[in-house]
């Protein structure tokens, strides 16, 4: 059930304060009934009307991408590069990338049209927690490492804690795989963690996302969430 505004807007009919306006002069109709409560819910099997003229109301889908490098997590890039909606080219729902991958940055996107889960998934307020894996230059020492988990300060504040641990390391390369999971999502996070600490990331993959991964994907591919998975996540 959503709030008749709601549907309206997202269905393009007008912006939400818009919408509220066409309820109040009495131009919507719910199963043939005019409805002025700006309170209203309704559901999918609701037929909704404004001003004689059905309302087709869009679905919320939930897609699991596992983006490759090289493309930007926006839906449009003024500088005409591949972006994630080129990914998942047969959706014809206007979907959006939940929260953002550096373009060189791999891993687990969600994207979906549902704008209050999209905010759930993503404001610190939520602690949702993602698992980075990154490839670095240098061998941090278990200080730097305790560091990112305490917290870093960054231009744009204080890291909240994070978990950390050393995956591995190349002493012949000076090289680490260093295993990170934040709950916030400030931009570009993660490289600036590690710029701080004096080891740059050359290579940055998102495992995880919530409980989400890319497990069964291939760079590139896209999978429909489950209803479980995203009532699990609601
Ligand atoms: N942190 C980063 O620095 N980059 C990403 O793409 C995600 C998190």
């Amino acid at each position: 059930m959503e709030r008749l505004q709601k549907v309206l807007a997202r269905a393009g009919v007008a912006s939400r304060r818009k919408a509220e306006g066409l309820i109040l002069e009495g131009k919507v109709k719910v199963n043939g009934s005019v409805v002025t409560e700006l309170g209203t819910k309704v559901s999918n099997a609701d037929r909704v009307e404004v001003e004689g003229v059905q309302v087709v109301k869009e679905t919320f889908v939930y897609y699991l991408l596992y983006k490759p490098r090289g493309y930007i997590s926006t839906v449009h890039d003024e500088k005409g590069r591949k972006t994630v909606l080129d990914l998942l080219p047969g959706v014809e729902e206007r979907i959006f990338p939940v929260g953002r991958l550096d373009y060189d940055t791999s891993g687990v996107i969600i994207m979906t049209n549902d704008g209050d889960f999209s905010y759930t998934m993503t404001h610190p307020k939520f602690g949702i927690r993602k698992q980075y894996i990154a490839k670095v230059k240098g061998i941090p020492t278990r200080e730097a490492l305790k560091k990112l988990e305490h917290g870093i300060e960054l231009e744009d504040g204080l890291t909240a804690p994070a978990n950390v641990k050393m995956r591995s390391m190349d002493k012949k390369a000076q090289t680490a795989l260093i295993e990170i999971t934040i709950s916030e999502g400030k931009n570009r996070q993660v490289r600036r963690m590690f710029d701080a600490i004096g080891c740059p990331v050359v290579k940055l993959r998102r495992e995880s996302f919530a409980n989400l991964t890319t497990i069964g994907l291939n760079a590139g591919e896209a999978r429909e969430l489950t209803t479980h998975e995203v009532k699990q996540l609601r």
